[in-house]
């Protein structure tokens, strides 16, 4: 299998000069093609930072970060946009346009993308929004919808264009637990029948199982994942009482 990120030695700090801080320290990281991998720690600990920097939101400053074999160190502006047409994001906040409707959101994000310009982009939106069980709700604005179904939504319009990878900066932080659940769930059954690689930032113990694996991060540094949230991850009665 391929890695379609590849992270050496990335650093990353924050201003300049006196001011400047450093956020990520020597973070080696490997996913491969189709890997679904969670991403947990505590609040501040750089996680925001780094998933930023694996979607070429943000500039690489040093080290070395491979995404679907881009360097991003140097990289132009133009492959960093040419890069983002492959990527999908899924916010804490849905970030839907309040003024468009659920297959209006999903349409515009597939308008950005060349390769769709000659299909029948509202059948695509409409059928990918079947697909998060949103049939009955395509044309309905986002303050006209659940919590929930605006966070399906929002898959809905990360995976309308089939990305490679899929970024998720903590998708369930704003749901109730069965909302939460069923859009993680959602995620994981449309990016496995697209082999698509999904990278999720969590703090919800409730989630963890859906991940092929889970990597912690600690004060800006890959760390082993500290026993308690082991226990959570694979509940055990002890622990569970
Ligand atoms: P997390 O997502 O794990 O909560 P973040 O990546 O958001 O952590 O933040 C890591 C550290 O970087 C924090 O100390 C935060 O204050 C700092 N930070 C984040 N974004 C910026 C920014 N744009 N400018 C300066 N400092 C920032
Ligand atoms: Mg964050």
């Amino acid at each position: 299998m391929s890695n379609v990120i590849i992270a050496h030695q990335l650093n990353h700090a924050f201003g300049e000069g006196q001011l400047q801080k450093q956020v990520l320290f020597d973070i080696n990281l490997e996913i491969e093609a189709g890997e679904i991998v969670i991403l947990t720690g505590p609040s501040g600990s750089g996680k925001t930072t780094l998933l930023t920097l694996l979607g070429g939101l943000r500039a690489a400053q040093s080290g070395s970060l491979k995404i679907l074999d881009q360097e991003m160190l140097g990289a132009s502006k133009q492959q960093l946009s040419q890069l983002r047409c492959h990527i999908g994001y899924i916010f804490q906040a849905h970030n839907l346009m309040s003024f468009l409707t659920a297959q209006q959101n999903v349409r515009m994000s597939l308008e950005l993308h060349d390769a769709f310009l000659e299909q029948d982009l509202d059948a695509i939106a409409a059928n990918i929004l079947s697909a998060v069980g949103l049939e009955e709700r395509i044309h309905y604005y986002p303050d006209e919808l659940s919590g929930g179904q605006r966070q399906r939504v929002a898959i809905a319009r990360a995976l309308a264009s089939h990305p490679k990878i899929i970024l998720a900066d903590e998708p369930t932080a704003a749901l109730d637990k069965k909302s939460g659940r069923d859009v993680v769930e959602i995620m994981q059954k449309l990016a496995r029948e697209q082999g698509c690689t999904i990278l999720l930032v969590t703090h919800d113990n409730r989630i963890l199982d859906i991940a092929d694996r889970i990597i912690y991060m600690e004060d800006g540094r890959l760390a082993p994942l500290p026993q308690t949230e082991e226990g959570i991850s694979n509940p055990s009665p002890s622990i569970a009482a």
